[in-house]
């Protein structure tokens, strides 16, 4: 017994370090070093932790592995009581050593992005499917609080989102010097007020917001969603400055109802002008990759560029990862850049060019195909073994294909997300040695892709 106790905290222990590997020191400072152990048992450890936000912090990032390095209860959960610590952070600035980099971030300053200095309005191609919301954030920029308030700018990866937020703030600051601009990233933003939790100044914090600033630019709030508690703060933030006529301006991967927010905050998103940018069309991805030749000194004749924008599609930056590979390729090898040239150079891009986004009822389709069942059996609740593994195989494709919360998922399969981890797990381990089960795999993830 003493054996397996020491086996539970040493099982913690191990997860450390498995993490910190995997993240930065200042994450790891802010969010796991001020972990305690209480207790442990063979059944369950106690942590300690400084507020609710690193509980649900570890939870939302290490699920999965929190249940391969510690005890699972019988949810398939990992089994850890939380404790609050009484008081918020003193025993642990106390004795926790805290490194250099923690403390300039934490120190007075409130972390902010540098603005990139190449996304200026000037570099942003327009063609159809963005004009609308270039000029929807010029506008923005030339009276700001004074148009749309907030301006909400959402599209897919790649698409110039980030590019559009940095310019409007550059316009600013051109045109009017004394406006404070703050350009955050969400994650930025919900680490800011774990640091201030942890140093006991959120009132400075909110008093930053809510009075230092006069132009907030919020990059990504998808991240907002499923952390609830980090929501209502951003949420009163936002009501605070747009009362006062402050611009705020927020990028997200989804329109504002899509997201899973709270519906106070999907309101506040939707109180101004909500603005798409769209996967820019044949032409214009000829004009971005020709402007983007021009800026590296390189000459791209028109029939390349057209050739490269007919194959790459759905993704700005990956245009610019051609250009990128092209220009590295033609300078090393003093080639003249034909077709050819281009075609074996970027065939490996071509290849990931990104198919449409999966969806579950794509991979049920395909699985169901491939192991000779039924849609609806794999969906509905028939426990025989004919349906159950195809239903994991399902459930595990969905989460290594889809870049979705195991809540979300678990949603659309009518299971918990607990299920889905389980059906992972157990794929996982009988990939290790069943050949037959993965060629399968294969065959559906094929023909997910080629469909
Ligand atoms: P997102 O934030 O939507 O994921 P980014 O703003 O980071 O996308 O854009 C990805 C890259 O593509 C950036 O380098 C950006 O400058 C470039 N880009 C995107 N759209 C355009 C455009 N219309 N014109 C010029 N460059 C663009
Ligand atoms: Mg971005």
């Amino acid at each position: 017994m003493p054996m397996l106790i020491c086996d539970t905290r040493d099982g913690w222990t191990k997860f450390l370090l498995f993490v910190k590997e995997r993240c930065s020191p200042t994450a790891f400072g802010n969010w796991l070093a001020p972990i305690r152990v209480t207790d442990a048992t063979e059944q369950d450890i106690t942590l300690e932790v400084p507020n609710v936000f690193v509980k649900e912090y570890l939870l939302t990032n290490y699920r999965k592995e929190l249940c391969s390095f510690l005890p699972v209860d019988a949810d398939g959960e990992p089994a850890i009581q939380f404790r609050v610590a009484p008081t918020l952070s003193k025993n642990f600035s106390e004795d926790q050593p805290t490194s250099t980099e923690d403390l300039e971030e934490t120190e007075d300053s409130t972390p902010q992005i540098a603005l990139n200095p190449s996304y200026r309005f000037e570099t942003f191609i327009e063609g159809p499917t963005n004009q609308f919301v270039k000029s929807a954030a010029i506008g923005v920029a030339s009276r700001p609080g004074q148009s749309y308030n907030p301006l909400f700018i959402h599209g897919g990866v790649g698409l110039g989102k980030t590019h559009i937020l940095h310019s409007i703030g550059h316009h600013i600051r051109e045109n009017n010097k004394r406006l404070k601009i703050q350009c955050i990233t969400t994650e930025a933003f919900i680490n800011d007020l774990v640091d201030s939790l942890r140093n006991k100044s959120i009132d400075r914090m909110k008093r930053f917001y809510r009075s230092d600033v006069d132009i907030l630019l919020v990059d990504d709030i998808q991240f907002l969603q499923n952390r609830l508690n980090f929501e209502e703060e951003f949420c009163n933030t936002f009501e605070t400055l747009i009362n006062q006529k402050k611009q705020i301006v927020v990028t997200s991967d989804k329109p504002p109802a899509q997201l899973k927010l709270s519906e106070r905050m999907i309101a506040r998103m939707e109180w101004g002008l909500v603005a798409n940018v769209g996967v820019p069309d044949l032409e214009t991805r000829v004009a971005i990759l020709q402007n983007k030749a021009r800026q590296k000194g390189l000459e791209l004749p028109h029939n390349v560029a057209f050739y490269i924008a007919e194959h790459v599609y759905n993704n700005v930056r990956q245009l610019e990862g051609a250009i990128n590979r092209l220009s590295a390729q033609c300078r090393l090898m003093e080639l003249e850049i034909t077709e050819e040239l281009v075609e074996k150079t970027l065939r490996e891009i071509f290849q990931q060019a990104p198919k449409q986004r999966i969806t579950v009822e794509q991979i049920l389709k395909s699985v169901a195909t491939v192991f000779e069942v039924r849609v609806s059996d794999l969906k509905g609740s028939i426990r025989t073994k004919e349906i159950a593994l195809p239903r994991q195989v399902a459930m595990y494709l969905a989460c290594k294909l889809i870049k979705e919360s195991l809540q979300m998922l678990g949603a659309s399969f009518g299971k918990t997300h607990s299920t889905l981890l389980h059906a992972c797990k157990a794929i996982e381990k009988r990939l290790e040695k069943d050949e037959t089960l993965k060629r399968k795999i294969l065959i559906v993830e094929r023909n997910i892709y080629a469909a």
